[in-house]
């Protein structure tokens, strides 16, 4: 299996500071930022900074350090934002689109965490 990362997805000129974001949260190995086309009131991205293609490529290739922040990264967008329902959040979504059947816009592995507002269905019957 191989995965084939592109150095000019929009993401990783955001890594290189090339483009400007909103940063919500900045860790060793993983960036948080603003979606510039929020989806709800809440809407983060959480990117690793290692060049990944998708939450499969993630989850096989990155070190245990890179997976742990990671994890811990969404974990403190979710106190940060206060959508965690444990805090009185009134909850949010995780998504992680890979590939062209869930439609990934940007070929640099990120979740986006989405709240704020009843996000209806997780997926329309269509
Ligand atoms: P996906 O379809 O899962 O690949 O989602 C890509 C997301 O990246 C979309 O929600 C876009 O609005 C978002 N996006 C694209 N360019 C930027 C940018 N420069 N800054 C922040 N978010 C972006």
């Amino acid at each position: 299996m191989s995965y084939n990362y592109d150095d000019n997805n929009i993401f990783a000129k955001i890594l290189r500071g090339e483009i400007p974001n909103k940063t919500v949260l900045e860790t060793d190995y993983s960036l948080a930022f603003e979606d510039i086309s929020p989806a709800a009131p809440v809407h983060i991205l959480v990117i690793p900074k290692g060049p990944y293609v998708s939450h499969d490529h993630f989850a096989i290739e990155a070190s245990d350090e890179e997976v742990l922040d990671y994890t811990r990264a969404i974990g403190e967008v979710c106190k940060i934002t206060g959508v965690q329902p444990s805090s009185g959040g009134s909850g949010f979504r995780s998504i992680a689109n890979a590939g062209q059947d869930a439609i990934q816009e940007v070929p640099h592995f990120h979740t986006h965490i989405i709240g704020g507002r009843n996000l209806g269905r997780m997926i329309s019957p269509n």
